[in-house]
């Protein structure tokens, strides 16, 4: 999941980039409204976080600019608290609002539910957002997996990466494919993130069970399969 936060207050964006990132989303920032709406008129985002006062173009002004073309769910943050504020907010097509200052899991709460609103009309609603292998099952959309019907506690990282396993179940992925897509860093060899994240991934997910779901193929990498 992509987004994009456009928000003039650096430490504010700072703190929320690194919260969402955290949370497992792939975060672009902008920090003014003309950034900002290049950006969103890129596309690519699935959710859009907006500040409504910025430099260049404000948030509501910004948009109005937007949705003459795309329908990118937005998310309105403001200091406002007028009702009228919020009414122009919503006139000009944001799909919610939250009102500064905020709890980071409200936050959060309000973004997962546009972005399950909004799944069925997402451009690339092809791949399903509850994925699954024998008894395991991820749901995407609310970070959550279980297997056998119980809960894994796993960290934004071990997460990612079983997501990933089983997106592509049954290939083999290697440490390098695995560090560039999960952790976004060229693999080092001096590095063991990889294989300490999997360690871990592999001691919640398959340690109380008879049936082991994650292989390491040796020399070449790691598999997610049910293997009988
Ligand atoms: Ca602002």
């Amino acid at each position: 999941m992509k987004l994009l936060l456009v928000e003039d207050e650096t430490k504010l964006a700072e703190y929320l980039r690194k919260g969402l990132t955290e949370s497992g989303y792939v975060v672009d920032v902008a920090n003014d409204g003309i950034a900002g709406l290049h950006l969103a008129l890129e596309g690519g985002h699935d959710l859009i976080v907006l500040d409504s006062m910025l430099p260049g173009i404000d948030g509501l002004a910004l948009l109005a600019a937007l949705r003459k073309s795309k329908q990118t769910p937005v998310l309105m943050l403001t200091a406002r608290v007028h009702v009228d504020d919020r009414v122009r907010g919503l006139q000009s097509g944001a799909d919610d609002y939250l009102t500064k200052p905020f709890a980071f899991t409200e936050l959060m709460a309000r973004i997962q539910a546009l972005l399950r609103r909004a799944a069925p009309l997402r451009e690339d609603a092809t791949e399903p957002t509850v994925l699954r292998l024998g008894d395991l099952e991820v749901d995407l959309l609310r970070r959550k997996a279980t297997r056998a019907g119980r809960r894994l506690d796993l960290t934004a990282k071990e997460f990612n990466l079983l997501a990933l396993l089983l997106r592509r179940q049954g290939e083999v992925l290697s440490r390098t494919e695995l560090a560039a897509q999960v952790w976004d860093m060229n693999f080092d060899s001096e590095t063991n993130v990889v294989e300490v994240a999997v360690r871990r991934l592999r001691g919640k997910l398959d340690a109380s069970f008879d049936h082991v779901l994650l292989h390491t193929v040796r020399g070449m990498g790691y598999v997610l399969e049910a293997r009988t």
